[in-house]
């Protein structure tokens, strides 16, 4: 079986999806080959970009192989200007070799055609149909091929997980379909698994792919094989991923300790409006699994995945460190107020963690069931920067329960709490499809495409779009010490790349 990570998505680490599929595969004695056609690809349209002829392009140009390289070491990250540079002329060299395209824009992070709509499966059907127009078919011609021939895959499985992946998934699966009749396509992932959620699906790609998989795909995919009886927790398999070319200071290692969210009521959540099951590895599992990955992989940083860490996932890893520094998303508690308790979670490598705030009005908290108390919040922030453990925080505009006043309430409490903050991201709040909210105040599909996951809807307090980039510009993003934390985030790869900016780095040997 081959497994494919499509294009576009960010190029820092290997892609967590297919490497935990190969893991039950190749447990179960099942052979697969692993093709991360996102970085290839990637790699392939840098090589064949043309000069457009201005500035800017002809100097990124000039030096996109030395930003590869820089970007592959740590040392560029020590210099933010320098870092910022590279970024930009390697995504200055992508958008050129979409220039004679002008329908196109592609960037390391994302992927658009003003004249195909991802979320409208007639769209994605004809990107299919007419793949022979996608920028990335030389490369499928140039590389799939001989990578067929050499072994005998009878099935493909693609991973589409994010809508930038979306119709260059379709142009893959048009040519593989028309080149290889007689492969078997499966096509899984997070975002096929959140359309085939929706109450809505009709299946509108069965003439096209042979399997739609939601949800986890270890157990589907080994049923193809014969296989029923599969193991609990495969322990995903990196081994044939390029693991020194990904656009970072080291090898990134992506790994999950759970599905769902062991939270999941927070009103706007699309966790919680699919009703996506929570299932945890358990602990003692997943640092079993980390540390024979770091054994075998030896990560810079490990990412995990989870929606939220766990409290006791989070006592494990400060109790007994993985193996090399890492970083991901955890609620706000208690624990995390305690100084002693961040600064064992801070030895064992935690670099940084992600924190979901949404806003700065314990009103709005409330009316979200976010189940956090501002209090708590502040202690919580003071201590993870005491303890040199760097945060990324997140705000969302707009839900339903907020006007201006309460806008203006996160705006103080970020102002209040600037230095404790490191990063900010910044969101404007889309409604879910399937949540309770979208029932409530009614409203129609954001795209007028049949797989759109989100909903227009007219703000109760008045509170709309428009009015909220409008404070997000004018006030909010203009505060100097406000805007000195954006500065900050790494363009493109944000969050991905932010711990690299941390003092864990480098982090020390044995
Ligand atoms: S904690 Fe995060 S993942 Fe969990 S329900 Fe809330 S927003 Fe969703």
């Amino acid at each position: 079986m081959l497994l494919i990570a499509p294009p576009v998505a960010k190029p820092d680490a290997p892609p967590a999806g297919i490497a935990l599929l190969a893991g039950s595969l190749r447990h179960h004695g099942v052979p697969c080959t692993l093709l991360d056609a996102n970085l290839e690809g990637l790699l392939f349209l840098l090589d064949q970009a043309e000069n457009p002829g201005d500035t800017w392009s002809s100097r990124a140009l000039r030096h996109r192989h030395a930003h590869l390289v820089a970007l592959r070491s740590l040392t560029l990250y020590r210099n933010r200007d320098r870092y910022q540079r590279a970024v930009r002329d390697i995504n200055r060299v992508l958008a050129s070799a979409v220039h004679s395209r002008p329908e196109l824009s592609i960037s390391l992070a994302n992927y658009q055609d003003s004249s195909a709509d991802p979320l409208n499966s007639r769209d994605l059907l004809r990107e299919a149909e007419q793949f022979e127009r996608s920028i990335y078919t030389p490369w499928f011609r140039a590389r799939l091929p001989d990578l067929l021939a050499s072994e005998n895959h009878r099935l493909i499985g693609i991973s589409l997980s994010f809508l930038s992946q979306a119709l260059p998934t379709f142009a893959l699966l048009g040519y593989l379909r028309s080149t290889f009749p007689h492969l078997i396509l499966v096509l899984g992932g997070g975002l096929i698994t959140s359309w085939m959620n929706s109450r809505d699906w009709n299946d509108p790609f069965a003439g096209l792919v042979d399997h739609c998989i939601a949800g986890p795909g270890e157990n589907p995919l080994l049923r193809l094989f014969g296989i029923d009886n599969a193991c609990e927790d495969p322990v995903p398999d990196y081994a044939d991923l390029p693991l020194t070319d990904y656009l970072a200071p080291g090898p990134i290692l992506p790994y999950a300790a759970s599905q769902g969210c062991y939270w999941n009521r927070c009103s706007f959540c699309p966790e919680a409006a699919e009703q996506n099951r929570y299932r945890p590895i358990r602990p003692s599992t997943a640092l079993t699994h980390l540390r024979q990955l770091c054994e075998q992989m030896q990560p810079m940083l490990i990412h995990l995945l989870d929606n939220a860490l766990s409290p006791t996932l989070l006592q494990t890893l400060g109790e007994h460190p993985p193996g090399a520094p890492w970083y991901g998303f955890a609620r706000v508690n208690e624990q995390l107020a305690d100084p002693d308790y961040c600064r064992t979670l801070r030895l064992s490598g935690c670099a940084l963690l992600k924190l979901g705030l949404e806003s700065g009005s314990q009103h709005v908290l409330d009316a979200m069931n976010k189940g956090i108390q501002l209090d708590l919040v502040i202690r919580v922030l003071d201590t993870l920067h005491q303890a040199g453990i760097a945060t990324y925080v997140y705000l969302l505009f707009g839900t339903p329960s907020e006007s201006i006043d309460e806008a203006r309430q996160t705006l103080a409490f970020t102002l209040r709490n600037h230095q404790a903050i490191t990063f900010l991201n910044l969101a404007i709040f889309n409604m879910p499809r399937g949540s309770k909210e979208a029932v409530q105040v009614g409203g129609t599909a954001f795209s007028a495409g049949d797989l759109s996951l989100y909903r227009d809807f007219i703000h109760p307090r008045g509170w709309d779009r428009r009015a909220i980039r409008t404070f997000l510009d004018r006030e909010f993003t203009r505060h100097p010490a406000i805007s000195s934390i954006l500065h900050r985030d790494p363009p493109l790869f944000t969050s991905n790349h932010a711990a690299f900016f941390s003092d864990c780095f480098p982090w020390p040997a044995g």
